[in-house]
């Protein structure tokens, strides 16, 4: 796997190849240099920086192994969630490189999804369990917008919060990730964008750090664990540099940060 599976093409140079040999609905973006067989952005195996192979050659060199979240052969789903989070968070570029994921974007979207609503609702959980400091910024929040309000009320509102707005911050981040990663070159649709951010969202457990002496450390490290995740999806699913990755990371998170303001 060293000199003969280098690719030949890269996003943004590949007209004329045709249709990808394996999803024949998607046009192809590289060459597999291991069979020639042209290759869509869904069959793509990156094996590291400008290597990349077709999911069947994939297969045949036994990386088929599933990323357990999208693997039915788990015993349970529970099971399949912790060990998928533990996996992306450890090593991102190992979890890229080690596991297969389905064609569809579904089965990594659904767990970014379960990730960016769960553990900030477990975590409103802690808070309202722990203490009132929640419910004492519950009260002035529902004071500012002059909404009055029961407790219960209030408290409930706090618990679907986090899940109400999943869909809505997912599809934003999906959007800036693609035009971040579309001024630097990489040729992707929303869809593999929104793909892309699932498993680096595993970052997401780290909101369920309390923050020490003022210090918001969860938030810290979760951030960087997501950048990293991000920047480790990049390099092996695109064909963006090391240099064009970083870039297109710190144009996403610029705009996330501006999203988050308006
Ligand atoms: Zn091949």
């Amino acid at each position: 796997m060293s000199q003969d599976t280098h690719t030949n093409t890269r996003p943004g140079r590949t007209s004329g190849l045709g249709a990808c040999a394996i999803r024949t609905d998607e046009p192809a973006v590289s060459l597999c240099t291991r069979c020639d067989a042209p290759t869509g952005w869904t069959a793509r195996r990156v094996l590291g920086q400008g290597v990349a192979i077709c999911s069947s050659c994939h297969r045949e060199l036994g990386g088929a192994r599933l990323v357990p979240w999208e693997d039915s052969t788990e015993d349970s789903v529970v099971a399949s969630f912790l060990k998928t989070l533990f996996a992306a968070l450890r090593s991102p570029r190992i979890f890229s490189i080690a596991y297969t994921r389905a064609a569809s974007p579904l089965p990594a979207v659904a767990f970014g999804a379960v990730c960016m609503g769960l553990f900030p609702t477990l975590s409103v959980i802690y808070l309202l369990a722990t203490g009132d400091s929640l419910d004492i910024a519950l009260v002035e929040l529902f004071d500012t917008a002059g909404v009055s309000t029961t407790p219960t009320t209030r408290r409930l509102s706090a618990l679907i919060a986090p899940s109400a707005r999943v869909p809505f911050v997912y599809a934003c981040h999906a959007c800036t990730l693609w035009l971040a990663t579309r001024v630097l070159g990489a040729r992707m649709r929303i869809r593999d964008a929104a793909r892309l951010l699932g498993y680096p969202y595993a970052a997401y457990v780290f909101v369920l750090v309390p923050p020490v002496f003022g210090i918001p450390l969860g938030f810290t490290i979760g951030s960087i664990l997501f950048f990293n995740g991000l920047i480790g999806a990049l390099l092996m699913d695109t064909d963006l540099t090391p240099g064009r990755s970083l870039g297109a990371v710190m144009l996403f998170a610029l705009g996330a940060a501006i999203l988050q303001m308006v």
